[in-house]
């Protein structure tokens, strides 16, 4: 015999990222913008409280919700940084990685029918994780006219007041997109007209570089309809790390802890020690690393500026979202990749929105990322 995928497995398609990063893998002298990944390494200082707990012996599980040490910092960040206040005890989840912070949410609150808005383009894994949990994927297309913000009327246009559940995500994944607290204020009222549940990914948070991050849970009414989701791979290079949290109402963060409990029992206990001194001990590190995207960003923004390619002024995460100098961004990427060795990703892997377009990660060294830019404009000349 040979064992069937389920249905849900079935309906959802390969990753169009990893895809290409198998063609990729095959080829010698490639530059890579194609990874959402962080070429720094963990600061120093993680890395030693990671070895210190393991010379130590700390070695075994957590509790379900994650050490309390670590809970009550994040609780400490988010109250200095956004005046939330979420209770260690009964707000916060510790996971491993945003990843499954993203999945316990939606199986935690979406109901087999239910409808789930996803802001798009997107990060390739909230569609995915809506059909996983029995949901019903509703895109809501932003576009360039908007610099990729979602907007009052992207959301009727898609149908998102009979939604359930609205998921964004600001810094952007892939676009870079940001929104100020200004621009967040009418999707915040939007949501509490329409009874939606906000599942907010703020992972990329710190690597904003043109205004301060804001958090949609700061506005009145809605702390106690949204779930956010945040982490230490992105701002502390943590990705291999798998360290995610979720904040939220009690409710919330108790449904996702009951899955949480059984599938994975807690995040991973070394990984933990290495939050806790990342978020005591890290601020410069992280400023550092932020600076340097800053200084990349704008050279990639410039050069394609150079090269007449039109690319909105990305103002968050690590990524550019240029329009493709093609119609079809996958025969462009392919192409790009064969003759001049430069690896990005189609805009078509990220859902509506993104045919038309490339991302271009700029977590990569300047000295790479400089002969990328030659090389992609090479390729187009
Ligand atoms: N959300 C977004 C928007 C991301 O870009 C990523 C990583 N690519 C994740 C979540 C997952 O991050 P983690 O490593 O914490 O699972």
């Amino acid at each position: 015999m040979t064992i069937e995928p389920s249905d849900r497995v079935e309906t959802v398609p390969p990753s169009g990222i990893r895809r290409f990063f198998e063609l990729a893998e095959e080829m010698d002298d490639i530059i890579s913008l194609g990874v959402g990944e962080p070429d720094f390494s963990a600061p120093w200082a993680a890395r030693e409280a990671a070895i210190t707990s393991l010379e130590l012996g700390k070695t075994s599980y957590t509790a379900n919700r994650g050490k309390r040490e670590l809970r009550e910092l994040i609780a400490d960040d988010q109250r200095e940084r956004y005046g939330l206040d979420y209770d260690p005890d009964e707000e916060i989840l510790v996971t491993s990685g945003a990843s499954e912070a993203v999945d316990l949410a939606l199986r935690a609150v979406v109901d087999p029918g239910d409808t789930v808005a996803v802001v798009q383009p997107s990060y390739v894994s909230y569609v995915p994780g809506v059909i996983f949990a029995g949901g019903d994927p509703l895109p809501v297309p932003t576009t360039q006219e908007t610099e990729f913000k979602l907007t009052v009327d992207a959301l009727y246009e898609a149908g998102a007041e009979e939604a359930d559940v609205l998921i964004l995500c600001y810094p952007n994944n892939p676009t870079g997109a940001t929104m100020t607290a200004a621009e967040l204020e009418p999707i915040a009222e939007f949501a509490r007209e329409h009874d939606l549940v906000v599942l907010s990914d703020e992972i990329y948070s710190e690597l904003s570089y043109e205004h301060d991050h804001a958090s949609i849970a700061t506005f009145p009414g809605m702390r106690e309809r949204t779930v956010v989701f945040n982490g230490f791979s992105k701002a502390y290079a943590m990705t291999g790390m798998r360290l995610g949290y979720a904040m939220g109402p009690p409710e919330a963060i108790d449904a996702m802890n009951r899955i949480h409990q059984y599938t994975m029992l807690s995040a991973p206990t070394t990984a933990q020690f290495a939050a806790i001194e990342a978020l005591e001990n890290c601020e410069d590190a992280v400023a550092e690393m932020r600076q340097q995207y800053n200084r990349r960003r704008r050279l990639v923004l410039s050069r394609f500026d150079d090269m007449g390619i039109e690319c909105f002024r990305a103002k968050g995460a690590f990524y550019a979202f240029p329009e493709c100098p093609w119609e079809d961004s996958g025969e462009f990427a392919e192409a790009l990749l064969q003759e001049q060795k430069v690896a990005l990703v189609p805009g078509t892997a990220f859902g509506e929105g993104g045919e038309g377009h490339l991302r271009v990660s700029y977590a990569t060294g300047l000295e790479d990322l400089k002969e990328a830019m030659d090389r992609i404009e090479a390729f187009i000349s």
